[in-house]
């Protein structure tokens, strides 16, 4: 019996378990029903909402497809093209192996030919680079030439300039006695005949000869008639006084003066002068049949110089003067005009 009470009341403690736990199942059932009619109704009321995203999640799918449909057709064009070229070059690669013997023998004659090329660019750059070394020392060396010659520039220019105007007085001036040469004489004769000729004003002409000049030299020797020149010379020089009067060595012991603007009264005086003025200088003449001391002839001539006429014409008729100075016994002065009387 009591095991029959305790099995009921097992039973009946089974069947509370049990009712509790049908309890419990009824609660959370309620319980989901409840959230189930919120999430219904939350549906209901975002339906709308959802409905946009899916549509615009739809569009940027589409959107994607399609670029991806595009981007497959580029591929595809790629793949064809790289197709293509692989199948010329395969074309290309099957010509070279058929072909490789001559292409291989044309680019060794290539290669060679660079090759010469490029040796006969570097030996042609050595020599260049020898060249530049050599230019570079040249110009090296033309610099301090300049930088000297600009350093000493006025130095060299004075030098020069003494040198030229000392070559110019050698070409003028007689050596020994250190009056005007001959060729000075011609050059300021002719150049006096053309602007006289022009002026139509005088120009006297005097021709001076040393007296038994030859005599002298025998008795007194080749110097001392040296000397004797050169006093001569000089005392002659000092009896002129125009700036325009020159005297020269005419030649041996003859000497010139060229008296320009000067008529024939005037040229007889300054002869008369230098006659007087080397008679004075007292050098002693033992020798001389004329007088005791050196003396002098001279022959004056005076014209006023024609166009038409040369400068031969007055030195001539100085000459003819002083040829008949001599005649008249030396240590004289003659006028031409006497001769043409
Ligand atoms: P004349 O009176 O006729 O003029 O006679 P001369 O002896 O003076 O003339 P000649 O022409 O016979 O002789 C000229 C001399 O002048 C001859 C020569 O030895 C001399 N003589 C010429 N030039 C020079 C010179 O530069 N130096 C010297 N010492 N003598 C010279
Ligand atoms: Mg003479
Ligand atoms: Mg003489």
């Amino acid at each position: 019996m009591v095991s029959g009470v305790e099995n009921l009341q097992g039973a009946k403690d089974q069947l509370l378990i049990e009712i509790e736990l049908l309890r419990q199942q009824v609660e959370r059932l309620q319980q989901e029903n409840s959230d189930l009619q919120v999430a219904l109704e939350t549906t209901a009321m975002h339906g709308d909402l959802i409905e946009s995203q899916l549509h615009t999640a739809n569009q940027y799918l589409q959107l994607a497809i399609s670029n991806y449909k595009q981007k497959q057709a580029v591929l595809e064009a790629v793949l064809d093209s790289i197709s293509r070229q692989k199948a010329d070059l395969e074309i290309i690669l099957q010509t070279m192996v058929e072909h490789g013997d001559s292409i291989e023998t044309e680019l060794h004659c290539i290669n060679q030919r660079l090759e010469a090329e490029v040796a006969e660019r570097k030996s042609a750059e050595t020599k260049l680079q020898a060249l530049l070394r050599i230019i570079s020392k040249e110009k090296y060396d033309l610099e301090m030439i300049m930088r000297t010659i600009i350093e000493h520039g006025d130095a060299v220019e004075a030098q020069w300039y003494s040198k030229l105007l000392e070559a110019d007085h050698l070409a003028l001036v007689d050596d020994l006695t250190q009056i005007a040469n001959r060729r000075r004489l011609n050059e300021y004769l002719a150049t006096e005949w053309s602007r006289l000729s022009r002026e139509q004003q005088p120009l006297s002409l005097i021709l001076c000869d040393i007296d038994c000049f030859k005599a002298f030299n025998d008795s007194y020797g080749h110097q001392a008639g040296d000397q004797c020149l050169r006093r001569v010379a000089q005392t002659i020089a000092q009896a002129v006084n125009r700036s325009s009067d020159l005297v020269a060595r005419y030649g041996g012991e003859e000497f010139a003066v060229v008296l320009p603007n000067t008529h024939e009264a005037g040229a007889a005086w300054v002869a008369e002068r230098v006659r007087k003025s080397v008679l004075d200088l007292q050098i002693p003449h033992d020798s001389s049949p004329i007088h005791s001391y050196v003396t002098l002839s001279l022959g004056v001539a005076t014209m006023i110089p024609q166009f038409a006429k040369q400068v031969d014409e007055i030195i001539s008729q100085a000459d003819n003067a002083l040829y008949r100075a001599k005649q008249q016994g030396k240590n004289t002065v003659s006028l031409a005009s006497a001769l043409y009387c």
